[in-house]
C-alpha cells in the first residue's frame, strides 16, 4: 500500500509539473445533438456552482467506470473537501491525505456520486493570474483539469459532461463543446460536453465573442472589448493553420474550436481539447522575441514570430495531446515534440523551403548545446533536474521534432505525415508510452525503430541509415 501511495504521489507531482501547454483527447467527430454521457462506458458528469471572484466551488461528480469492481485512486485538489460518497465505499479517507489522492471501492457498472466543495487557491491556476486591468477586463480564472477541481481517475480518457452555474456578470468557456447557456435569476448556467477526453477545463472572465472564422474547422474567437486581433494574427493564418493540421492529421473529436485571447506578459498559451487560451503581449511593439523566458519566445523554439509560433504550437496540441496523449512523465516528449514538428510542417507550407531549412538549422544548432545533458525520454523530469528551461525545450521539444525532420528528408514528408496520421487513427483517445508511440510510428520496420531509439533514448542524433530506402 505504501508503495502504491508513493507511486500516486509521484504521478500527481508529474501531472502538476506539466500543467502548461498540455491538452486532452477525443474520438471521431461528433455533432451537437449526440447523446451526452448517459449510457457511455467510463464517464464523468459534473454539476455545480462556481464563484470566480471568491474561488468558491460546490459540486457533485458522478463517475461511472467500465470493467470489474475495483479499488481506484481518485484525485481531488487538497483545498476541496469531499462531503459525501455514495454508490461505493471510501477505503482511504481524504482527510488524512496531503497528496490529494484518495481510494474508493468502485462498483462494477454502477455510479459513484461524490459531493464536494471548497475554495481553490489562485496559485494552482494553469496560467498565472494577470494583474487585474483598470476595468478588470483580463481578470480571467481557469479551472483546469490539472488542478483536480473534480474527482477523477488520472490519465484515463473518458466521456464528460459539465454543467456549471456562475454569478451574473461572468462569462464561461469550456473545453469540449458548449451545449447550452441558460440565464437564471442571479446566475447563468453553462453546459459543455466532450465525447472522450483526459479532462475538461473551464475558463471564467469578462470576455466577449469576437466572431466566427469559417474553415475546415470553424474557430470561435473571444477576447477583451476593443481587441483588434489583426494586430497579432491574420484571419487567413488562423483558419489556415487549423485547416492545414486537419488535412495532415485528420479529424478532431470536436466539430469546432474556441480560442480565447487574453492580454498578458509575453506570448504564452495553453491548449485543452476544443479550447485554446492564448496570451497576446500587451506591449508588443517593444518586444524582443529572444529576450523572454517563456518557452515559445526563446531563440531555441522561435520559428516565425512569437504570435504565430504560439498559435501553431498550441493548435497542434489539439491533435498531439487532444487526440492521443502521453502516459507517464517521461513520455511528454510525444506531445511537445509533435507540436514542435507540426509547427515546422506549417512553417514549411506557410513560408517556404528556405525558411524551413533555416529554422531546422537553427534548431539543430540550439540542440547541440544541450544534447549531451539528457534524452527526450527524461520527459517532464528534465524541468526539475535542470534549472535552465532550455534543457527541457531542447530535448523534449526540439530533438523529437528534428528526428522527424531527418526522417522526412530521407523518406519524404508525405510518408512521415501518413505514419503520424495512422498513429492518431489507431490510438484515438489513448495515452501512449514513448515505446508504444515509436512502435506505431515505425510500423514494423526494425531499422527505423532502432534508429528512433537512438534519438529518443540515447544522447545521439544519427543520420537516417538508408536515405534512399
Ligand atoms: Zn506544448
Amino acid at each position: 500500500m505504501e508503495r502504491k501511495r508513493r507511486m500516486l504521489r509521484r504521478a500527481v507531482g508529474c501531472l502538476l509539473a506539466t500543467a502548461l501547454a498540455l491538452a486532452l483527447a477525443g474520438q471521431s467527430a461528433v455533432d451537437r445533438d449526440a447523446a451526452t454521457v448517459e449510457g457511455r462506458p467510463g464517464a464523468v458528469k459534473l454539476s455545480g456552482y462556481y464563484d470566480p471572484a471568491r474561488g468558491f466551488l460546490e459540486a457533485t461528480a458522478r463517475l461511472r467506470f467500465t470493467g470489474q469492481a475495483a479499488e481506484r485512486p481518485l484525485w481531488l485538489a487538497n483545498e476541496l473537501r469531499l462531503k459525501s460518497v455514495s454508490g461505493g465505499a471510501m477505503t482511504q479517507p481524504p482527510f488524512s491525505s496531503e497528496s490529494g489522492v484518495f481510494l474508493v471501492e468502485c462498483p462494477a457498472g454502477g455510479e459513484l456520486v461524490l459531493d464536494y466543495g471548497g475554495r481553490l487557491s489562485p496559485g494552482l491556476q494553469a496560467l498565472p493570474a494577470e494583474p487585474v486591468g483598470k476595468k478588470g477586463a483580463d481578470d480571467c480564472r481557469i479551472l483546469s483539469h490539472v488542478m483536480d477541481y473534480y474527482p477523477h481517475p488520472q490519465g484515463d480518457f473518458m466521456a464528460m459532461d459539465v454543467t456549471i452555474r456562475v454569478p451574473d456578470g461572468w462569462s464561461c468557456l469550456g473545453s469540449g463543446m458548449q451545449r447550452s447557456v441558460v440565464n437564471g435569476s442571479g446566475y447563468d448556467e453553462y453546459s459543455f460536453s466532450h465525447p472522450l477526453c483526459k479532462g475538461m477545463t473551464l475558463v471564467f472572465g469578462r470576455f466577449r465573442p469576437l466572431g466566427l472564422l469559417a474553415g475546415e474547422i470553424p474557430l470561435r474567437l473571444y477576447g477583451w472589448k476593443g481587441l483588434d486581433l489583426r494586430t497579432y494574427y491574420s484571419e487567413a493564418d488562423m483558419a489556415g493553420n487549423a485547416g492545414f493540421y486537419s488535412g495532415r492529421f485528420g479529424p478532431l473529436p470536436v466539430p469546432e474550436l474556441t480560442i480565447l485571447f487574453r492580454r498578458g506578459e509575453g506570448f504564452r498559451g495553453v491548449s485543452y481539447s476544443g479550447l485554446l487560451v492564448l496570451n497576446v503581449d500587451r506591449g508588443r511593439k517593444g518586444i524582443d522575441p529572444f529576450d523572454r523566458e517563456t518557452a515559445l519566445e526563446t531563440s531555441l523554439l522561435a520559428m516565425v514570430d512569437p504570435a504565430t509560433d504560439l498559435l501553431a504550437h498550441e493548435m497542434a496540441h489539439q491533435w498531439w495531446g487532444g487526440v492521443v496523449s502521453w502516459k507517464e512523465c517521461g513520455d511528454t516528449w510525444i506531445t511537445e515534440g509533435l507540436a514542435t514538428y507540426s509547427s515546422l510542417l506549417y512553417l514549411r507550407q506557410r513560408s517556404g523551403e528556405k525558411a524551413y531549412q533555416k529554422v531546422c538549422q537553427r534548431l539543430r544548432d540550439g540542440l547541440e548545446r544541450y544534447a549531451g545533458m539528457g534524452v527526450p525520454a527524461g520527459g517532464a523530469k528534465l524541468k526539475v533536474l535542470f534549472r535552465d528551461p532550455g534543457v527541457y525545450q531542447a530535448l523534449a521539444y526540439v530533438k523529437p521534432a528534428l528526428m522527424l525532420a531527418e526522417l522526412a528528408d530521407a523518406r519524404g514528408e508525405d510518408e512521415v505525415c501518413r505514419r503520424l496520421r495512422s498513429v492518431l487513427e489507431s490510438r484515438r483517445g489513448r495515452s501512449l508510452s514513448g515505446g508504444e508511440f515509436l512502435d506505431l510510428l515505425a510500423a514494423g520496420d526494425p531499422v527505423m525503430r532502432r534508429w528512433m531509439d537512438e534519438w529518443i533514448f540515447a544522447k545521439t542524433m544519427p543520420p537516417y541509415p538508408d536515405k534512399k530506402n
